[in-house]
Order: C-alpha cells, then structure tokens, then sequence
C-alpha cells in the first residue's frame, strides 16, 4: 500500500479515486454530496409529497396520449425497479431498450417477464454491430477508463429520441444516489464531442447510425421539445435485498451476480478492464452509498474490498476478446498501454467549465439536476 494512502472515515472511498479530498474529520467530498443529495430528495414524508407532484405532472403531461413517460430498460435490478414502481404509481410507460449485442440472456428473459406481466409496450433500437463494435474498439485502444460510455450515452441519446418522436414529456432515470452512489468524474467522464473524437482518432468508419448526443441535441430535446429526465428512484424507498425479493416475485426476474453484470461486455468491463488496467473498483462506489444510506456495514465492505479482488471469469475475457475481433497479442499491448485521461482528446469539458456560474444558477432552479453540477465541479 502506498505511503500516502487515505481512505475515508466514514465510507471506503480512498485516493485511489484522483481528486478525492477529506475534512478535517477524515470525511471524504463524495459524502459531502451525498448529505447535499439528501437535502434534494429528502425521505418519508416529504419525499410522499414530492413524489405526488410529480407524478401528477407526469400524467397531466400525458393527457390524451399514449403513454405519459420513457423508462429505459436493460434487464438489470435498477431498470426493472423503475418500471415496476412507475406502473405502481399509475404512469403509463413506453419501455426503450439500447441492444448493443452484449445482453446476457438473463437479461434477455428478465426484459421479456416484466414486460409481459405488467402489459408495457417496448420499443428496441438494435445498433448496428460493425459501427458499434468499431466505437467499442476505438475506446479500448484510446486507454482510457471511460470505454463504457459509448453504451451510456447510446441508451442517453435513444431515450431523447424515442421520447421525441412520440411526444412524451419525461425520461424516467433509475439512478439512484442512495444505492448506485456518485461516479468520480476521473473515472468515467462522458460527451458527445468525446466520442466523436475517439472514434475519430481510432475508428475505421464514421459514426452513421449510432444515437450520438451532442450539445446541439441537448439544447433541442431541453428547451425545443422541453423533455425532463426525471431520477425517480431517489423519491421513493430503495434497497436492494427487498427490492430483488420483490422483482424475483412480481416481475419474473431473476438475478444475475453483480452490479449491471447483466450486460456481457459491462461484466468484463468492470471485473476485469478497469481493475486490472486502472486499478478502479467500482464496488467501491456502490458499497460507499450503501453505507452512508444504512444499507450496508462499513467493516463488512472493508472486508470484502480488501480480502476479495473483484472476481471475473476468464471465460468471458475471452470471449469478449474474440467478439470485438482483437487477437491476444493486440489485447494484451491494450492492457499494457500508458492510461490516458478524456483529457487527453477534444470533449466539451472546456465549455464546461467556463459554462459554471450558468450551471450553477441552472441548479438553483431546478433546471439541472445537482448531481450532474457536482460530478463536474467537486
Ligand atoms: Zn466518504
């Protein structure tokens, strides 16, 4: 363990995560967030009250229509929760799915269960496996610890475009500060303009079909077409162990192992690429939410961050390997690359941070949410 090692007093956040920072009590800026989060989206009572709100807004805004909301949908636990507890509160969801080829078929069979058992519709944007495979490609040969995000924004910018498309005002997230936790922005950073880059630089073939989100399509779906996504997880009570009872008996789901492991490529992305490339491990995020929100014990976490390196198959290493076409000479030279940083290539970043006062007013009032201000400026 390195000399200068700290870890936070209160969560396992420790200065393996760059910019981290403590108090004078040992606590670190990501609880700081969170007790800011809390203030935001308060529980019991107040929370009751919020919810009510905005559901009636949600529905009002779906008067004569169709469907009143978007909900995003992947098979995983956060997704399917979303969607349950939107139908339990007598929204009327259209489901999305982002199919970038990498679902498991736990995944597959969990989308199909609730879909049918709460009688949703769904729409599916299957990308186009060459393009996307080729992005996946440009990401891993860019070295850096953002290669998950062309998923990310893929799912962002489909959601914009289907609710669009069909006039609905609300995009129902299923983050959750209490349980997902808050993502260092020097662990995973995503743009628009950075993925454009990187495949740029790196790629075989322009960008055709794949649901790009550049500043342009946020300024349109955000004050043209006045679209809201809205994380609707963190106004009402969600933990985990009851939840997956809950899903396992309402929604036919089944669990699959690991936090978003529902996804092959999400799997081998987080227990193996970023732990071994980068030394990054997510549980870290996860269980620190866990702790500050009273689900989980922090020596427990400890323990099991410390004792147990995030397990992987070696198996699906491989095959992600053949899948995206690398031979394990190639492969092994990626693992073995200098890392490198989004700063390291053209992205919005830089009119960000000029953008902050304007950002931080847009918080003020409600406009953006506060997690997406802090990811930048903490
Ligand atoms: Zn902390």
């Amino acid at each position: 363990m390195k000399k200068d090692y700290r870890i936070c007093t209160r969560c396992i956040a420790d200065t393996t995560i760059p910019g981290i920072t403590f108090d004078e009590n040992g606590i670190c800026n990501y609880c700081k967030i969170h007790d800011k989060m809390e203030k935001d989206y308060p529980e019991g009572k107040e929370a009751r009250k919020k919810l009510e709100e905005l559901v009636r807004k949600i529905k009002a805004s779906g008067k004569g229509k169709r469907y009143d909301c978007v909900v995003g949908v992947s098979g995983g636990r956060d997704s399917t929760y979303l969607l349950y507890t939107a139908v339990k509160l007598g929204l009327r969801p259209l489901a999305v799915h982002f199919d970038n080829g990498w679902n498991s078929e736990i995944a597959v069979t969990n989308v199909k269960n609730i879909l049918s058992k709460l009688n949703i519709d769904l729409e599916t944007l299957v990308v186009d496996w060459y393009e996307f495979k080729d992005l996946q490609r440009s990401f891993l040969f860019a070295s850096v610890s953002d290669a998950e995000i062309p998923t990310d924004v893929g799912i962002f910018g489909t959601l914009h475009k289907i609710a669009a498309q069909e006039g609905i005002k609300y995009i129902l997230n299923g983050h959750s500060f209490r349980t997902e936790g808050i993502m260092p922005i020097s662990w995973t950073y995503m743009d628009g303009r950075y993925i454009s880059s990187v495949q740029k630089k790196f790629g075989t073939m322009k960008l055709k079909t794949f649901p790009n989100f550049s500043f342009w399509d946020l300024f349109y779906y955000v004050f043209i077409k006045k679209i809201k996504s809205v994380p609707l997880l963190n106004y009402v009570e969600y933990k985990h162990s009851q939840v997956e009872k809950i899903l396992e008996k309402e929604a036919g789901w089944t669990y699959y192992g690991g936090h978003h492991h529902e996804s092959y490529y999400t799997n081998f992305f987080q227990s193996y690429f970023l732990p071994k490339k980068f030394n990054i491990d997510k549980r870290k995020i996860e269980y620190s939410a866990k702790i500050r929100s009273g689900q989980m014990e922090r020596p427990l976490a400890l323990k099991e961050i410390q004792a147990i390196p995030y397990p992987y198959e070696k198996e699906l290493v491989n095959y992600t390997i053949s899948k995206l076409g690398f031979s394990q000479r190639q492969f092994d030279q990626i693992m073995k690359a200098k890392v490198k940083t989004f700063h390291d290539y053209p992205s919005y970043y830089p009119i960000v941070k000029v953008l902050k006062p304007v950002l931080k007013l847009a918080v003020k009032y409600n406009l953006i949410p506060r997690l997406l201000y802090q990811k930048f400026f903490t």
